[in-house]
């Protein structure tokens, strides 16, 4: 990912959806003024969710999701309608495109309705295909609801795109760091350069961290784990590091007690308000008896080193940590399980690759089944003695 383009993680996520054939590819497809999904008069054209990074102006930075119709049938298209219901917790704003052609709304278009009602997701109607009838509008939906009739064939997009912008989400990003030091600061960046740190790149956090304190005048000092004393020597009014949590250990035993020090995935799970959250996971591992099973899940599919810190490090760290006899289990990408009742924790990578909804779905998913979770950084702070160290500058 180039540091120009936006990150997936911070543009608004927008999904389409709606039953066969209601017209949801050809809107996309106009809206984005592209290709994008395969249009054609069979049902069921588009099987899985298909999703684009792009620009749309007005509208800004955004990911485009067209879904599978919810109404798909068989074996194959009860998976395709999981797969469409679960695009719902990454989502921004919900697009749902009614045929008019129909009399009356289906069982289906009626029930996702409420799903998206009961999880309070902004979003808009389309009656898609006036063109061909004369009867516009349900009265299964209530006078209220506001409604966008149009025909994708020959109308433009405006009104689609007027009212996305009047439920694009606050953009007032909260800071990250920033607010927690004085303005021009010196800070210490700590970014392992090993077989684990991708080539040519920084990683998201550490990105955003940089953004953070330069659009906040502050004096950055970036360096690997090895020269950490000599930068601390040279800069004697470094009032803060922040390290990568894979180095907390060695990094924590370098910076001067009287120096704040805190990790890339700390802040960022306070600017995501999962903190105390995660402190309840931290509790969760001090009381792991042997023979528990752990779930260590990664948002993304990044290729494993042989000394992976989700399935090799963590691990390691966990049993050596409690002295017991651990069972793990991993997942990653999209594959975070539906049923978590067998684990007694999860322990979460900082998911910078996943927008913050998603985010807060999978935390609200532990919660709902009673499964503690916590990120890498805490769980490691924590198997590194230095958890209330690392939070003294947000506490
Ligand atoms: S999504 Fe998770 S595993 Fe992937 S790069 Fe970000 S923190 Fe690492």
């Amino acid at each position: 990912m180039s540091l120009n383009n936006t990150p997936s993680g911070q543009r608004t996520h927008i999904g389409f959806f709606g039953i066969r054939n209601a017209g949801k590819s050809s809107i996309v497809n106009k809206l984005t003024n592209q290709e994008l999904s395969l249009v054609s008069a069979h049902k069921g054209t588009t099987t899985d969710p298909v999703k684009k990074a792009m620009e749309i102006l007005p509208i800004g930075p955004v990911v485009i999701i067209d879904t599978a119709g919810f109404d798909d049938e068989g074996d194959l298209g009860e998976l395709r309608k999981k797969r469409t219901y679960r695009i719902l917790e990454e989502i921004d704003i919900v697009v749902l495109v009614l045929d008019a052609r129909e009399t009356k709304l289906s069982e289906e278009e009626l029930s996702f309705l409420t799903e998206v009602k009961e999880r309070k997701l902004p979003y808009i109607i389309i009656e898609n295909h006036t063109d061909e009838t004369e009867a516009h509008g349900y009265k299964e939906l209530s006078e209220d609801e506001d409604i966008i009739f149009l025909d994708a064939t020959n109308d433009d997009m405006t009104q689609v795109k007027e009212a996305l912008i009047k439920l694009l989400p606050d953009k007032k990003e909260p800071a990250l760091v920033a607010d927690l030091i004085q303005p021009k600061s010196t800070v210490v960046l700590v970014i392992p350069i090993d077989e684990s740190a991708p080539k040519g790149r920084v990683i998201l956090p550490q990105q955003m961290v940089l953004r953070d304190l330069l659009d906040h005048n502050c004096k950055i000092i970036c360096c690997q784990p090895s020269e950490l004393a000599e930068a601390l020597d040279d800069n004697k009014e470094v009032s803060l590091v922040i390290t990568d949590s894979q180095a907390f250990g060695q990094v924590a035993k370098t910076v001067p007690k009287d120096t704040l020090l805190t990790s890339f995935s700390i802040l960022l799970a306070r600017y995501r308000g999962s903190l105390n959250t995660q402190l309840e996971g931290v509790e969760a591992i001090k009381k792991l008896q042997d023979n528990d099973t752990v779930l260590i899940a990664e948002a993304c599919t990044h290729h494993r080193q042989c000394n992976d810190i989700g399935t090799v490090k963590i691990p390691g760290w966990v049993n050596k940590y409690t002295g017991k006899d651990i069972a793990f289990e991993f997942s990653s990408g999209n594959d975070f399980p539906e049923d978590l009742s067998k684990y007694k924790l999860v322990i979460h990578c900082g998911g910078c690759m996943i927008n913050a909804q998603e985010m807060q779905s999978r935390v609200k998913h532990c919660k709902e089944q009673g499964v503690p979770i916590v990120n890498y950084g805490m769980a490691i702070a924590e198997f590194n003695g230095i958890l209330d160290r690392s939070l003294e500058i947000i506490n």
